[in-house]
């Protein structure tokens, strides 16, 4: 019995380090238009301007050591949902993320409807 806890232990603490791997709770301040983004574990840009910031190399794990601004430059749909295209104004490098609930629909719109770069 006592065994078997020991192992039920081991697997909660194993799924709760994967479950904070998964989800990276930070509170941001925008550097594009200054807007307090509260953190949702899921968006990684700001809901007012859709900026985000060149921090990951792979979806969350905050290891680029770039850091610019990245601009989204363009909306792409798929599924009925939209994609930002954002493109980092320091390096280049293009990322595609999800639209989250809270972003300004008006905004992803006004970027759907520019001409493609
Ligand atoms: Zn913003
Ligand atoms: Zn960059």
């Amino acid at each position: 019995m006592v065994f078997l806890e020991y192992i039920h232990s081991f697997l909660d603490l194993g799924y709760n380090v994967f479950m904070s791997f998964q989800r990276t709770i930070e509170d941001f301040r925008c550097e594009n238009c200054g807007f307090e983004v509260k953190g949702s574990g899921y968006t990684n840009h700001c809901p007012r301007c859709l900026w985000s910031k060149h921090v990951d190399v792979n979806p969350g794990d905050r290891l680029a050591e770039c850091k610019g601004m990245m601009e989204p430059i363009a909306v792409e749909q798929k599924n009925g949902s939209y994609i930002i295209v954002h493109k980092c104004i320091k390096c280049g490098y293009e990322k595609k993320n999800k639209t989250s609930p809270e972003d300004v629909f008006d905004v992803i719109l006004r970027i759907a409807s520019r001409p493609k770069p």
